[in-house]
């Protein structure tokens, strides 16, 4: 049976689309519903027609095994099956549970009628992926709830609850129980309703169209076309007959196509799937269960890292050492909840039910039947050796031991034990429990069914997964450390923080270095810096930095750092405190301070990602160029929309990038040479 099956009901002929997981609308898919579509048509005994999604949804859209191939566009193209839909002469029905996304609510959209389970979800997510609707969803939809409503949708791509739109024309039917029975019985009653109902018949609705989309042009983000472009193919719904509507669409549809926005955010969406895979890891590999977990330590990371377990139902105990800080860490935990519920995120019932899997202890023999034990202690060798022993000492055979640790060596770590294939590490980022990306550190002796079932974890609680191997600061804050370096030689050159946060803030980043740093603490790059001074006594220091530090100005925390901050506001505002101490540094140095162009701002500390990128992936620390962007897309606010910081270089063109850094004095990464000497990118495909 093909992914479309064809089964007659009395005169109810059913489609079921049946393509797992999400029945994705792949060529042998759409050909099976056109086949569909014709046999009900030449079948006597049948009068209308239901499309129905088979296991947990309706349909979420184009098959993304299809991308870049040529099945993608392969006859019949949706526009083909849509057409069909359309020109049905027998009533088609929609029957829709679990979600109908993308091409999937396209589909419906064609459809004469639509049900919908109260449960189910729709969106047209494409601007996501820098392009639009491109199967009449911006033409068909405000025709369905109305061009406001469709304009949020389409702009934001956001999934919405199908109850949230009952009563718009998009849903004849919206209510709780099996949707597929209330679609046969409608399919039944309108059989011989002639004439059929079309969406692209009605108007489309608005008070005041041209105001509305004038506002909405200006509200768009404008980082990169396809929000503007959304608006543009609404307003074409708006003032121009539906069949003109679709050209514009399909214009503006196929402009956006060919763009670097598009093709670096869809990068960025097959950077996330390629990251589960591992070379040597065969996707088969037995993983262990992960029932029950732990985390030893409930300060800043802990805390946030228990969260995550008992969002995914799994029972975790907090282990401390102290009572009073064990006290304190499960009292964040619940003001964190508490919050969640204040906005309307979480219900009080759902707070305590997580609080009630969070158990603290002192003890470890609390912790000692845990599946998984995550430390998360002082960042400090010893008491994390101490920890680590205790662990082997206590956890049951098979148990996952694994370090929070962010700079330390994880190898170093495993030795304390005598089961080092049990040890690896799982690099949160702060704030743990809001934080997508995790790096899941491999050790030399890592077990390959470790690593597999961390990364399935990683899964269940929702994390965007990349593997790491072991060096100082892994992929993300080792490559983070030379685009400060950057940024703070900027500042003894010319540039104040101001200049140097707002360059980077226009090509992108979600925050400039500097308020990151105020955010974060200055004071965890200061005891770095001086772990550094200490071990590589001939590198460079920050003087400024340090001069920051010393006079106590880590950050928001205290009031003060890179800027000032008024009482209870996280507003930074330019400090000529701090710029005057900028000045007299470089006057002490004796550097003649010059005016910096934002274009070197970004070339020099955008280019310092991604030479230490190119170490990265050329020791194979990264396993591939996509993982690097992973990194920095999901866990250092790098700009989607530029795919990461090695789709990005690949974007400006290696040998440009090469020219660049030789302007700066820089020697680029050999591989980074090598590959701009064959014409090579980092990412291929
Ligand atoms: P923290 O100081 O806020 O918390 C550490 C907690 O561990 C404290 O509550 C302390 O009482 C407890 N602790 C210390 N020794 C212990 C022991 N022997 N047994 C049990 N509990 C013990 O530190 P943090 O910021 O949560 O960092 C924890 C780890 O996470 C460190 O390895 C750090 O490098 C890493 N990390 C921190 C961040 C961050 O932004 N804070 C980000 C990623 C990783």
């Amino acid at each position: 049976m093909g992914p479309a099956e064809y089964s007659t009901r009395g005169a109810v002929a059913v489609i079921t689309l049946n393509n797992p997981p999400v029945n994705g609308l792949g060529h042998a898919l759409r050909r099976g519903i056109v086949d569909g579509l014709d046999r009900a048509a030449a079948d006597p005994g049948v009068k209308a027609v239901v499309l129905a999604g088979a296991g947990k949804g309706f349909s979420a859209g184009a098959d993304i095994r299809e991308f870049g191939t040529p099945q993608m566009t392969a006859d019949p193209s949706l526009h083909a099956v849509i057409q069909a839909v359309e020109a049905s002469p027998k009533p088609v029905v929609a029957a829709i549970h679990g979600v109908a996304m993308g091409g999937g609510l396209e589909l419906a959209l064609a459809c004469h009628y639509r049900v919908a389970a109260s449960t189910a979800h729709v969106a047209l997510p494409e601007v996501k992926l820098g392009l639009l609707p491109g199967a009449g969803g911006t033409q068909r939809l405000p025709r369905a709830v109305g061009l406001e409503t469709a304009l949020n949708m389409i702009v934001s791509g956001t999934t919405v609850p199908a109850a949230q739109l009952e009563g718009t024309r998009l849903f004849d039917a919206v209510g709780e129980g099996d949707v597929f029975e209330w679609a046969a019985a409608l399919a039944e009653t309108v059989a011989d309703r002639r004439p059929l109902p079309l969406l692209r018949d009605l108007p489309v609705t608005h008070p005041s169209p041209e105001g509305f989309l004038a506002f909405a042009r200006g509200a768009v983000s404008k980082g990169y076309p396809a929000p503007l472009r959304c608006v543009d193919a609404l307003a074409a719904a708006a003032s121009q007959s539906f069949e003109e509507g679709l050209r514009v669409e399909r214009d503006l549809f196929l402009s956006l196509l060919g763009t670097t926005e598009s093709r670096a955010l869809r990068h960025a969406f097959f950077a996330e799937r390629a990251a589960a895979k591992i070379a040597d890891v065969p996707e088969d590999t037995e993983v262990r269960p992960i029932r029950s977990a732990a985390v030893i330590g409930a300060g800043t990371m802990g805390g946030g890292i228990a969260m995550n377990f008992a969002n995914a139902g799994i029972p975790v105990t907090v282990l401390e050492a102290e009572r009073a800080r064990l006290d304190q860490g499960m009292a964040t935990i619940r003001k964190r909840y508490e919050g969640s519920a204040r906005k309307g995120k979480l219900t009080s019932a759902q707070v305590e039910e997580r609080m009630g899997l969070i158990r603290p202890t002192l003890g470890y023999a609390d912790v000692a039947s845990a599946d998984i034990v995550v430390e998360a202690v002082f960042e400090d060798m010893a008491v994390k050796q101490a920890v680590f022993k205790t662990l082997d000492e206590t956890m049951k055979a098979g148990a996952i031991l694994a370090s929070n640790t962010s700079t330390l060596d994880l190898d170093a770590l495993a030795r304390s034990t005598r089961r080092p294939a049990d040890v690896i590490g799982t690099h949160f980022f702060s704030p743990a429990h809001v934080m997508k990306l995790l790096e899941v550190v491999r050790g030399a002796a890592t077990g390959k069914d470790v690593l597999a079932t961390v990364m399935r974890l990683a899964r269940t609680i929702k994390k965007t997964a990349v593997v790491s191997g072991v060096c100082d600061g892994f992929i993300g804050n080792r490559m983070l450390e030379p685009y400060l370096r950057q940024s703070l030689l900027l500042l003894e050159e010319g540039a104040l923080p101001a200049q140097v946060d707002r360059a980077l803030e226009s090509f992108g980043m979600a925050m400039g270095p500097f308020r990151m740093n105020d955010l974060a603490g200055n004071d965890i790059g200061w005891s770095i810096r001086k772990r550094r001074y200490r071990e590589h006594p001939e590198t460079g220091r920050s003087l400024v930095a340090d001069r920051l530090c010393e006079q106590g100005r880590f950050g928001q925390k205290t009031g003060a750092g890179w800027y000032r901050y008024e009482a209870g506001r996280r507003d930074a505002l330019p400090d000529p405190a701090v710029d005057e101490m900028i000045v007299e540094d470089s006057r002490e140095r004796g550097i003649a301070r010059r005016r910096i162009a934002d274009d070197e701002i970004v070339d020099r500390c955008v280019l310092a990602l991604v030479n230490e990128g190119a170490k990265v992936l050329e020791e194979g620390i990264a396993q591939r160029a996509s993982d690097v962007d992973l990194v920095y897309l999901a866990g250092y606010g790098f700009p989607p929309f530029r795919g990461g910081p090695m789709f990005y270089a690949d974007t400006v063109g290696l040998t440009t990038v090469v020219r660049r850094m030789k302007g700066f004095g820089w020697t680029p990464a050999p591989l980074l040479a090598r590959l701009a000497g064959e014409g090579q990118t980092f990412n291929r495909s």
